[in-house]
C-alpha cells in the first residue's frame, strides 16, 4: 500500500502503445476544435457526429425506451446527447457530462459598420473575459449568422480557408505608445478601441464628393455576397475569433495551442465518451453548454430549465418519479481548470495546483474568496468517483484555481448540484486561459477522455 501520495506524469507512465493512444486521439481533438469555434459551430458539429453514431432528434413528448440514442439542438447553440441505459432510472439515475462550447472573443455590436480616415470598420463588444490587449494585431476570423428581413438566415464565415482574407484590430506603435505603456494593462486598450479593420476600397459613384464611400462599398459586398443590409446586422450574432487552425506546440508535439480550448477540450471528450460507450447500462446526458462565459443565463445556458425538463421526460418515460431520479444522478462538470505556470508562480499554490502532463484535474470546488458561490463536492460523492477512476485507470490530480484571495473561477457545476445532483468538476488544465491561443498538454485532454470513458461505463 502506497503511505504517500505523488502526482503522477501522464508521459512518465506511457508506454509505446498508450502514447500512440493519446497523440492519436489529440489529432481527432484538433479537427474537432477547427469545426467547433463557437458554440453554433459547436451545435453543427455535434449533430453531424450524433447522426453518424446513429443518433435520431429528441422529442419531449415522447415515450423513450431502453436502446434509445437521442440528440436535442437547443436553439443552435445548446446540444443534448441522450442514450438511454438499461439500468432503473429511478434507481440508477442519469449520469450527466456537462462541457461549454462557447468562449471568450469579440461580439458585433447592433450598429458595428462604420468609416474612418478611409478604412471601414466593425466595432465589437467583447464576451466573457478577456485581457483586451491580446486582440490586438492578430489574424481574426468573423464566423456567425444574420437574419435577413423574412425570416431567412445566412451563415457567414470569413477567414478560416487560407484563401480567405482576415480582420485585424490596431494598436499603437511602441514609438508613440509611451503613455499607454504607463498604464496598468487592463486599462492601456479601450474596449471602445476594439474595432476591426474590414476595408479600404471606395466605391468610385457619380458622386465623388460622397460620403463615407469606402463603407457603401463593403455594403454593397455584402449585399451581392448574402443578401444583406445594414440594418440586418441589427439581428445578427456575429463574432470575432483568432483565425487559423490548432497547431501541435515542442519539438516533440506534447501539447496543443488553439482558440476555445476552454472548454472544448472538454467537450470533445465527454462527447467521444458517450459515443464510445454503447454498451453502457447507465442513461448517459451529454450536454454542450452555451453562455458560461458569461454567466449561464438565457435560454441556452446552465441556469435554463431545460436541463430539469430534459431529465423528467426520461424519469416520465418510465413512469419513474423525477425526484427521485434527479436525487440518484451524478454529474462530471467538464471545464478547464489553471495549470501551474512558473512564469507566474506566485499566484498559485503549487501544492493544490493543477499540472499540465499530470492527467484529469478534479476540482472539489471552485469559487472564490472562502468558497463562495461554488459547488462543493460532499466527500462521498469525492470517494465515489475517485474510486471509477482508480478501478479504470484513469490518470488524475486535484487543481484548486490560484491562491486563496487573488481571484478565483466558476463553473456550471452549481447549477447542476442546484436540482439535487451530486456534482464534481472534472477537468484539464489550461496554460494562458481566456487568451486567443491557450495551451494543453495531449496527455491531459485524453485522460479526461479516460475519466468520461470510466464515468460511463
Ligand atoms: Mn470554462
Ligand atoms: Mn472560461
Amino acid at each position: 500500500m502506497e503511505l504517500k501520495y505523488t502526482r503522477t506524469n501522464v508521459y512518465k507512465k506511457a508506454d509505446g502503445k498508450e502514447l500512440e493512444r493519446i497523440y492519436s486521439f489529440a489529432e481527432d481533438y484538433k479537427k474537432f476544435l477547427d469545426s467547433a469555434k463557437t458554440e453554433r459551430d459547436a451545435a453543427v458539429t455535434a449533430e453531424r457526429m450524433a447522426k453518424e453514431m446513429g443518433y435520431t432528434p429528441f422529442s419531449f413528448s415522447e415515450k423513450l425506451s431502453s436502446g434509445d440514442k437521442r440528440y436535442l439542438i437547443n436553439r443552435n447553440k445548446n446540444v443534448f446527447l441522450i442514450k438511454v441505459g438499461s439500468e432503473d432510472v429511478a434507481k440508477d439515475g442519469v449520469r450527466i457530462m456537462v462541457a461549454h462550447v462557447d468562449s471568450p472573443r469579440l461580439d458585433l455590436k447592433p450598429n458595428p459598420l462604420y468609416e474612418d480616415s478611409g478604412l471601414c470598420y466593425l466595432k465589437t463588444h467583447y464576451y466573457g473575459g478577456i485581457k483586451k490587449y491580446q486582440w490586438t494585431t492578430i489574424p481574426l476570423a468573423l464566423h456567425g449568422v444574420v437574419m435577413l428581413r423574412g425570416g431567412e438566415r445566412v451563415e457567414v464565415c470569413v477567414g478560416e480557408d487560407e484563401n480567405d482574407p482576415v480582420f485585424y484590430v490596431t494598436d499603437l506603435l511602441p514609438h508613440l505608445g509611451g503613455e499607454q505603456a504607463a498604464k496598468p494593462m487592463a486599462k492601456a486598450i479601450d474596449a471602445e478601441s476594439l474595432n476591426a479593420v474590414v476595408g479600404g476600397l471606395p466605391e468610385i459613384g457619380e458622386d465623388e464628393e460622397e460620403k463615407e464611400c469606402v463603407k457603401s462599398a463593403i455594403l454593397n459586398l455584402l449585399n451581392k455576397k448574402y443578401g444583406m443590409t445594414e440594418v440586418d446586422l441589427q439581428c445578427s450574432e456575429l463574432c470575432f475569433v483568432p483565425a487559423g487552425k490548432a497547431r501541435d506546440v515542442g519539438f516533440d508535439r506534447t501539447l496543443i495551442t488553439a482558440y476555445g480550448h476552454d472548454d472544448k477540450v472538454c467537450a470533445y471528450p465527454e462527447m467521444r465518451a458517450m459515443f464510445d460507450s454503447a454498451d453502457s447500462p447507465h442513461t448517459l446526458i451529454s450536454i454542450f453548454a452555451d453562455k458560461e462565459e458569461i454567466g449561464s443565463e438565457g435560454t441556452t445556458g446552465m441556469k435554463s430549465r431545460i436541463v430539469q425538463d430534459v431529465i423528467d421526460t426520461i424519469a416520465q418515460s418510465f413512469g419513474a418519479n423525477p425526484i427521485e431520479v434527479r436525487l440518484n444522478s451524478k454529474c462530471i462538470s467538464a471545464d478547464v481548470t489553471a495549470g501551474y505556470d512558473p512564469a507566474y508562480s506566485s499566484v498559485y499554490e503549487k501544492r493544490n495546483s493543477a499540472y499540465v502532463h499530470c492527467g484529469a484535474a478534479v476540482s472539489k470546488y471552485t469559487g472564490s474568496r472562502g468558497k463562495s458561490m461554488t459547488n462543493d463536492a460532499p466527500a462521498e460523492f469525492m470517494g465515489w468517483i475517485r474510486d471509477v477512476f482508480e478501478d479504470n485507470g484513469v490518470i488524475w490530480q486535484t487543481g484548486e484555481l490560484g491562491a486563496i484571495d487573488v481571484g478565483g473561477g466558476g463553473t456550471v457545476a452549481k447549477y447542476i448540484s442546484n436540482l439535487g445532483i451530486d456534482t464534481v468538476d472534472v477537468g484539464v488544465p489550461v496554460l494562458s486561459m481566456h487568451a486567443p491561443y491557450e495551451l494543453i498538454s495531449k496527455a491531459d485532454v485524453y485522460s479526461l477522455y479516460t475519466a468520461c470513458k470510466a464515468f460511463c461505463k
